[in-house]
């Protein structure tokens, strides 16, 4: 099948398979869930600024909309494939149900480098992608949100493209939008903030003090990130490494990220940052660190690093940065991974809100958004620790066990149509 093109959804599939195994899950809703409902290519052709007109390929696929509208983000970069978002939308169906959200799994993208277009050009494929799927989403269908490249101006011209063919506003066409057409206070930070919110219920279980001490490694220092290095910073720790694309910064003693975030700011990049030690992203993995955040991309801890990474947790903040091999690596050597379906569900928990807000017209102050996404972390942290000890599984298994769960029930009661 030309899913299974990458190991991304080879992985994911394996990882579906055990819990399955693990559960008994019945062998219907496991043939069922290991291939997506429904996928659309397209073609986005866009007028560069130069005149002339360049086609980029782009995605949507549903996996799952069993349990409500699919829900799931809309990736910018080079190396998005048809089995790529197949793979990051069957995650969020499985963090969708773990996290009791009335939402399925999806996800899109388009194969580009943003960073190498300008803003009209961004604009305009943006508009010309969101026409070509328009038929997919919808409050009610499919409610895209920000992944990789993708920020909530992208959102905004999402919705003004959605609701000018319409005739009206759609605010729910869209999650993660700026706050003035109807965002919810605290999305911008929350998967961030969620990933934090697990370290610090990981830390209790594990009985490890989090302090000035405790040494921190982000690789990626985008949405997510940056987010949670600075709460990380906020609660006490220390961050000593960060990193983007061009590569990492390290010092020992910690990093100053308000000054970091400022030569950004005029730099673009992290690159030729002047207080810090310039490391790869591959030594940033690496570190003598207590807790490592990968914030990046997929397939980044593998079976050739696992056995070289320092850390006592790793909270997965990107989708997939461990691979099966790695997960096994890791569990022996007793290092703790907070899955990415837990660890990140800040975010489609906050864009949760955002819907729920915007169907009431009735907006939440951000004290409120975050206390209820603290609330929803830390019980679906310990209902997945508990099924963890009983079954004697990793975090990740016993993650989607408590996701697939949930899910299958409702597909079983459902039934099989026709
Ligand atoms: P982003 O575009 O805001 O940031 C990505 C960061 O990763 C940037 O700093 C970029 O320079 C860096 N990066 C890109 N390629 C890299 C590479 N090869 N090596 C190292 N760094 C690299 O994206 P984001 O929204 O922060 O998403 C990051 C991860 O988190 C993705 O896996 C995404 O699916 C996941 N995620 C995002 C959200 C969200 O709300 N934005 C929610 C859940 C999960």
């Amino acid at each position: 099948m030309i899913w299974e093109e990458s190991t991304f959804y080879q992985n994911a599939v394996k990882q579906l398979e055990y819990a399955g195994q693990v559960m008994n899950l019945d062998p219907n809703v496991l043939t069922r869930l290991k291939m997506p409902k429904r996928a659309l290519i397209v073609s986005v052709p866009v007028r560069m600024d130069d005149g002339n007109i360049k086609v980029f390929e782009g995605y949507r696929v549903h996996h799952s909309m069993s349990m409500g509208p699919a829900k799931g983000g809309i990736r910018y970069h080079p190396s998005v494939s048809l089995s790529e978002t197949a793979a990051l939308a069957m995650l969020m169906t499985f963090k969708c149900s773990l996290m009791n959200l009335p939402l399925g799994g999806g996800k899109g993208g388009i194969a580009v480098d943003p960073s190498k277009l300008s803003r009209g050009e961004k604009q305009r494929l943006t508009r010309r992608y969101t026409t070509e799927i328009l038929p997919f989403i919808g409050p009610e269908k499919d409610i895209p949100a920000p992944d990789v490249g993708t920020d909530s101006q992208t959102m905004a011209w999402i919705l003004d493209t959605y609701s000018q063919e319409l005739g009206y506003c759609v605010p729910g066409v869209v999650t993660g939008k700026p706050i003035e057409v109807g965002g919810s206070l605290g999305r911008e930070e929350a998967t961030g903030r969620g990933v934090v919110y697990t370290i610090i219920e990981a830390s209790k279980a594990l009985n490890i003090k989090l302090d000035e001490n405790t040494k921190v490694a982000v690789q990626g220092f985008g949405n997510v990130g940056r987010a949670a290095a600075k709460k990380m910073q906020k609660i006490g720790t220390t961050v000593v490494a960060v990193s983007d694309y061009t590569g990492g910064i390290y010092n020992p003693k910690g990093l100053d990220l308000d000054h970091v975030s400022a030569y950004i700011a005029k730099n673009k990049t992290l690159g030729g940052y002047p207080e810090a030690e310039a490391i790869s992203n591959e030594q940033l993995l690496e570190l003598p660190c207590d807790i490592l955040i990968p914030a990046a991309l997929e397939g980044q801890i593998t079976d050739k690093n696992a056995a070289k990474v320092k850390a006592k947790i790793i909270a997965e903040g990107a989708n997939g940065p461990t691979e099966s091999a790695a997960d096994k690596i890791l569990f022996e050597k007793n290092v703790f991974v907070i899955p990415d379906i837990l660890a990140n569900a800040g975010g489609v928990v906050v864009s949760y809100f955002e819907w729920v807000q915007g169907i009431q017209k009735l907006f939440w102050t951000e004290k409120e958004v975050n206390n209820k996404l603290f609330e929803i972390m830390s019980n679906t942290f310990a209902k997945v620790y508990a099924v963890s000890l009983e079954k004697k599984v990793n975090m990740r298994t016993a993650a989607l066990i408590c996701g697939i769960d949930r899910l299958s029930k409702a597909m079983l009661s459902r039934g099989f149509f026709p």
